[in-house]
């Protein structure tokens, strides 16, 4: 295999078309991708399959992963990828661009392992752009670098248990006494939240509503600063917590941007991480498809192999037809990315809406693939191990980052409906 080659899933639909295995034989084109794509997407598998796929069952059944993934994926020039040089940041050759971060996505999803994707990979995806963005020049020096190369972790604190689609509406105070603003308050489901060095963290500095609203970096080893880990249903190699905020005494200069006028930041924020749950449901909706495959092929039943039965046919070919259509969508998203649409009011409600598409669509495939398998798909060992662990993964994808009814409210207010 040369540098940019994949050994590329036997089970049709196993990967996305342009990775030259349409169903059917023969290769396949696409006019978005290039060669330095090839070599990205060759980096992230090759790591995802000595670093992750052996390791993330054992790790989500502990409930935790090591620290030293986050410098391990560093060194293979992932976990970087995505950030500016300049802060220890190793984009690929010409730059990262939408379509590595389709890549990178799809590629760690394979894993089939929320709880790694989001503790390690994703949680600093959403919470440093806005310091990045707005921060002083200070802040970002002192946090960008560690954050990046992975000697810190960073989580993005904005859901409170009064506040969760209703951002704007949050309650934690952050009252400005001299050089210092005291913060007051809880925050609820922080990913990443038990390890993190740094949180961004959305705090009420003015009156009601989104306009009294602000970001402030507020670092995990402050005074009055306590998490603690919450049980979920899924993601069990996440440290998911509940952070309450007393007294805690931050410095005017851990401001993100303006007084009052940080829900644009977390606005333009949601647009990307919609994005990424969007393409990571859907490379988990292939797992199930493939799983599903492999498992109907092996598999007798009534005398027959599993797969020569006609209703399992059926559902195979129809979770094949959503997935192959949403992957199409994402693609069409990341091109308009590419082009320069990537604020909130432009592709807002179509991100929104594939989001949704994308995340009902694993729930369909987490169903069929656990039907398929059977009772294989209820133990936490064995070849279903995989689609059990997903399965309790469907909820998370449709909640978090915006839950469905309000995305979906969204998506017609812009199309002014
Ligand atoms: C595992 C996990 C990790 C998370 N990680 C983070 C994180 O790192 N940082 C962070 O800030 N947040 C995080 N979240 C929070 C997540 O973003 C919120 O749970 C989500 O935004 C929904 O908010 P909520 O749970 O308060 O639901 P609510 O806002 O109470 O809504 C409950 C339900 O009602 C629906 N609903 C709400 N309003 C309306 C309406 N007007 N009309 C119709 N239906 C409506 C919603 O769609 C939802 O299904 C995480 C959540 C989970 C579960």
């Amino acid at each position: 295999m040369s540098g940019e080659e994949v050994e590329l899933s036997e089970v049709p639909y196993g990967e996305p078309y342009w990775y030259g295995s349409a169903p059917g034989g023969g290769g396949s084109s696409s006019p978005y991708y290039t060669k330095k794509h090839e070599e990205f997407r060759a980096k992230v598998r090759a790591f995802v399959e000595a670093e992750l796929l052996p390791y993330v069952h054992e790790w989500d059944e502990r409930g935790s992963f090591p620290d030293e993934l986050h410098r391990k994926a560093y060194a293979a020039g992932i976990y970087g990828a995505a950030w500016p040089a300049e802060h220890g940041g190793t984009p690929p050759p010409g730059g990262f661009d939408a379509f590595h971060d389709l890549i990178l996505v799809d590629e760690l999803a394979r894993c089939g392992c929320g709880g790694v994707l989001w503790s390690c990979f994703q949680s600093f995806g959403i919470s440093l752009p806005p310091v990045l963005a707005a921060g002083r020049p200070e802040v970002i020096q002192r946090v960008a670098r560690p954050v990046i190369t992975g000697e810190a972790v960073m989580s993005l604190a904005v859901s409170e248990p009064y506040a969760g689609s209703d951002v704007a509406n949050l309650r934690t105070t952050a009252v400005r006494q001299g050089d210092h603003y005291v913060v007051n308050g809880e925050k609820k489901w922080i990913t990443g939240g038990c390890k993190a060095d740094f949180f961004t963290v959305a705090v009420r500095t003015g009156g009601p509503g989104f306009k009294g609203v602000s970001l402030l970096l507020i670092e995990g080893n402050r005074k009055g600063v306590s998490t603690r880990r919450m049980k979920t249903q899924g993601w069990w190699c996440s440290t998911t917590a509940y952070i309450t905020f007393d007294e805690v005494r931050v410095p005017v200069g851990n401001l993100i941007g303006e007084e009052n006028n940080g829900f644009k930041y977390i606005m333009n924020n949601f647009n990307h991480e919609r994005f990424v749950l969007g393409a990571q449901a859907n490379r988990f909706a292939r797992v199930c498809l493939e799983e599903s495959i492999k498992w109907a092929r092996q598999r007798k039943t009534f005398n027959k192999s599993h797969i020569e039965h006609q209703v399992i046919r059926h559902k195979i070919a129809e979770m094949a037809r959503r997935v192959e259509s949403t992957h199409a969508w994402i693609e069409q998203l990341a091109y308009q990315y590419q082009t320069g649409q990537s604020d909130s009011k432009s592709l807002g409600g179509a991100i929104a809406l594939m989001k949704v598409h994308s995340t009902k669509n694993f729930e369909f495939c987490a169903r069929e693939a656990s039907q398929i398998l059977g009772g294989s798909s209820y133990v936490r060992e064995g070849k279903g191990q995989m689609i059990e662990r997903l399965y309790r993964e469907v909820r998370v994808s449709a909640i978090g980052g915006g839950s469905e009814e309000v995305l979906i409210d969204m998506a017609v207010r812009q199309a002014k409906l």
